[in-house]
């Protein structure tokens, strides 16, 4: 397995590109460690597939380099970089047995036919798949080819990395889950360089150690889920990850406080300084969970802002209020069991989860 390093990498599919928008990726620096789990999480067109493909040699980029364990790889074909690629639609002979299609990838790099024996089974019995290896690929169905191209890219255990290109796009959402959990399980016990592209938070969250973040061609984020929820380095972040998303609105910065239609956010010092150098649009940013909603009536406005409550959805185990001040809108997150008949009352803003970002990025 490898550690992988971006160096000053972009791409554009024109032959003679302008500007940034000729850039499906624009350019990054970026390290995939040795043995990580990671998920690669954006939405579609972000250029996810464009960066696998560099990574995996089918598409040689058309700026910087790529290298495997500090090696350049950058001009080497694909079959030459040993990866493991799996694609969103299934890659198997469909004439060949389960069995020979698992050995294939073994059987072509001259592997003894005892350990691709061996490894066929060890992956098979991981996939739940030993119960068919005699039957022809033919007459399976589309989740069983796709888990068998999973078992195609997992039975090497001499490559520098497994790529997957939302691989399980056509499996039902059971399956989905319950694979997802084998290939995690399968990366704690094999270690292998892992990366997961996929534009379903709940895939990515719960796959990886470590979440990368795309949008519009650039890597905006690289954290672990805990760091994506508590600390979005980008607006797109905030906005993506969670469930509803991070409330994000525009607002002025004075006299050491927010202001959003007129409404203060008392801040801290710490925010203050951190913006006054930053340049660009000011938004406030802060996530359902963290704002709390007083319905009592008797409640002081002192230290919040009195709203308005347009909506209450109750979604089980939690709701969400939908509160309304001057122009702008914050859902807040609350416990199934706060009981809201009021249609005001009034929102405060931690300061510890109170966030400032300048031209979409985090300030503070
Ligand atoms: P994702 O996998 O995140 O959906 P892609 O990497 O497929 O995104 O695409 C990134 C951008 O590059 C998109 O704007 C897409 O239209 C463009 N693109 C992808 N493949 C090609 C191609 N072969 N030729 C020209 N443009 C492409
Ligand atoms: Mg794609």
């Amino acid at each position: 397995m490898a550690r992988i390093d971006l160096k000053n990498l972009a791409h554009s599919y024109f032959p003679d590109p302008k500007g940034d928008d000729d850039y499906a990726l624009r350019r990054m620096e970026h390290v995939w460690e040795d043995g990580g789990a990671y998920a690669l999480l954006g939405p579609s067109g972000c250029g996810k597939t464009t960066l696998l493909n560099i990574i995996s040699g089918l598409l040689p980029p058309s700026h910087g380099q790529v290298l495997f364990d500090g090696k350049d790889v950058t001009r080497l074909a694909p079959e030459q970089r040993n990866i493991a690629q799996v694609f969103q639609f299934p890659v198997i002979y469909d004439t060949m047995t389960v069995y020979d299609n698992l050995a294939f990838p073994l059987r072509n790099r001259g592997i003894a036919e005892k350990t691709v024996d061996a490894r066929v089974r060890e992956i098979a019995g991981m996939l739940d798949l030993n119960g068919k290896l005699k039957h022809k690929a033919r007459g399976l169905g589309a989740d069983e080819k796709q888990t068998i191209s999973l078992g195609r890219g997992l039975v090497r255990d001499d490559v520098a990395a497994i790529l997957f290109d939302e691989p399980l796009t056509v499996i039902d959402p059971h399956l989905k889950w319950v694979l997802r959990r084998k290939l995690k399980e399968i990366h704690n016990k094999l270690r292998p360089t892992m990366v997961y592209v996929t534009h379903d938070q709940v895939e990515a969250l719960t796959f990886a150690d470590k979440v990368v973040v795309m949008y519009g061609g650039k890597v905006v984020q690289l954290g672990t889920p805990q760091d994506l929820f508590e600390n979005p380095a980008h607006t797109f972040v905030g906005y993506f990850i969670g469930s509803p998303g991070m409330n994000i609105v525009p607002c002025n910065l004075e006299g050491g406080a927010a202001w959003i239609d007129g409404h203060r956010i008392a801040l801290t010092d710490r925010h203050m300084n951190a913006a006054s150098g930053a340049s660009g649009a000011v938004e406030l940013g802060i996530r359902p969970e963290f704002l709390t909603l007083d319905t009592d009536a008797s409640a002081s406005n002192e230290g919040g802002i009195p709203v308005n409550i347009v909506k209450v959805e109750d979604l089980g185990q939690y709701k969400i209020a939908t509160t309304r001040f001057g122009n702008a809108e914050m859902k807040v997150k609350i416990g199934e069991d706060q009981m809201i008949s009021a249609h005001s009352g009034v929102l405060r803003f931690p300061t510890e989860w109170t966030k400032l970002y300048a031209d979409s990025h985090l300030v503070a």
